[in-house]
């Protein structure tokens, strides 16, 4: 396809790039820096373990269906890979910044520690719009986007996997793409892959499984049966929805669900099974659905339940929000939901929150599974990945639960300390490369 210009777009050097809005990173820094001075950490270590090892930022020259050619920026950040090769997923959304990228991928790196999976950290954005693009568009580049890191990706280097707007499809063409430059098919260089392209039965379930299951053990600590608890979960896309059904399933009550347009009550339980489906049947949201009262997002959050499940967004309980909420349980399916001034007052309240780290980590945890079945061609059932799912995502909660208890600090310190120490260690009984 020829390529036009009509005028040059200058406000992509004259503009200043915008400021954050908010600071994940330093978000995750807070929790990182309290967890180091339990583990009297070495301040050598704790000055590498808080800096990404490489971040990479690249232009992507895309020639649009117009003809025209827009530039992207886009970025992978390897955060570390002491343990093993680096993972984690890649963002398409018109806000992602370099920050919430390392933020992202320093997390991975704990979050992997945590549930005891043999890789690293990292995590990959693009600054794009994917609902103003066409499929073709979105293909062009994610080809080129793969292309410009070909020598970061590899199945034994760095593996990424979905995230925010980008799924299946998009890790196919990376898989097809870095298979054309590697002159051979290379399956475990992403996961979150079709099955028929070597993914695994149970990856698309896993994030919101690994949130039931955990869940399902913290009711055990305090006690709690699954058929007197009421639960309200924020979000409704993968994490949120299948967390919502497997909990109801597990025979809990979940009076209310939100999206993006909105939460959704009912006293004696909503139908999640009917409301996966209008939402299959209406682009992807809960907009129209009138089988339930409706709620505000913040009433949601600070609803009248045992359980709640932020799993939309960073930064959605505050302050202000965590005084209000009644839950004894906050399960964490989102990466960042709440915001560290807000983990005191819920110390403080007795909410046991279980931290992101932890709770939403059975999505890269069935992605190891994914990468070990590529690796030895030999591929499971689904009963055996949800098995295998359910003791690592037990075990991890058990272990977090107890460095919590050893420390006398709350489940997502224990967390961080858990992560942290591992990654330590290893590096200790490595040695600095000189
Ligand atoms: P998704 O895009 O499938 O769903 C997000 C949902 O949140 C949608 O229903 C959307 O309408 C809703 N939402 C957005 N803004 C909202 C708001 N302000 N109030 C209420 N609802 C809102 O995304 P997902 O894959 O379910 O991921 C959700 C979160 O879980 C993200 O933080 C993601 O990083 C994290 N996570 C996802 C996975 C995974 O395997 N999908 C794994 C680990 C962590």
């Amino acid at each position: 396809m020829p390529f036009k210009f009509d005028v040059y777009d200058r406000s992509v050097y004259r503009e200043p790039a915008p400021l954050d809005r908010d600071d994940p990173f330093r978000s995750m820094m807070e929790r990182f820096d309290i967890a180091a001075e339990i583990l009297e950490l070495n301040p050598g270590f704790y000055e590498y373990l808080c800096r990404p090892t490489r971040t990479h930022i690249t232009s992507i020259p895309v020639v649009m269906d117009t003809g025209h050619i827009k530039v992207f920026e886009g970025y992978r950040v390897i955060h570390n890979n002491v343990l093993g090769p680096s993972k984690g997923g890649i963002r398409y959304a018109p806000d992602v910044s370099m920050n919430e990228v390392k933020a992202l991928a320093a997390w991975m790196t704990w979050k992997c520690a945590v549930v005891d999976v043999p890789f690293g950290g990292a995590k990959g954005g693009v600054v794009c719009n994917p609902r103003e693009m066409s499929p073709g568009e979105l293909e062009r580049l994610t080809r080129r986007y793969t292309a410009d890191l070909i020598d970061v990706f590899g199945p034994d280097k760095d593996i990424p996997a979905p995230d925010m707007n980008t799924n299946e499809q998009i890790m196919a063409w990376i898989l097809d793409t870095y298979s054309m430059h590697s002159r051979r098919t290379e399956n475990a260089v992403v996961t979150g892959k079709p099955v028929g392209l070597g993914g695994s039965k149970g990856r698309q379930e896993a994030t919101g499984r690994g949130v039931m299951t955990v869940t399902l053990a913290a009711m055990d600590r305090l006690d709690l049966t699954p058929d007197d608890c009421t639960v309200a979960v924020q979000g409704f896309g993968n994490v949120g929805s299948i967390a919502a059904q497997l909990l109801q399933e597990s025979g809990c009550t979940v009076v209310a669900v939100s999206d993006v347009t909105g939460g959704y009550y009912r006293e004696d339980g909503l139908d999640i099974a009917a409301m996966r489906t209008y939402v299959q049947n209406h682009d992807g949201t809960l907009d129209g659905y009138d089988q339930a009262e409706s709620l505000t997002n913040e009433e949601l959050l600070t609803l009248d339940c045992d359980i709640l499940v932020p799993a939309a967004k960073e930064d959605q309980i505050d302050a202000e929000i965590a005084r209000n909420i009644d839950a004894r349980i906050i399960v964490e399916g989102a990466n960042g939901p709440t915001m560290p001034d807000a983990d005191d007052i819920l110390n403080e309240k007795g909410v046991l929150v279980i931290p992101d780290i932890l709770a939403n980590a059975g999505g890269v945890t069935v992605s190891y599974f994914e990468w070990v079945q590529d690796r030895q061609g030999y591929f499971w059932t689904e009963e055996s990945v949800r098995d295998r799912l359910e003791q690592m995502m037990r075990t991890a909660f058990e272990r977090v639960y107890e460095t919590a208890e050893e420390h006398d600090v709350s489940l997502r310190i224990g967390a961080y300390v858990m992560g942290i120490r591992k990654v330590a260690e290893a590096l200790r009984i490595r040695g600095i490369y000189a």
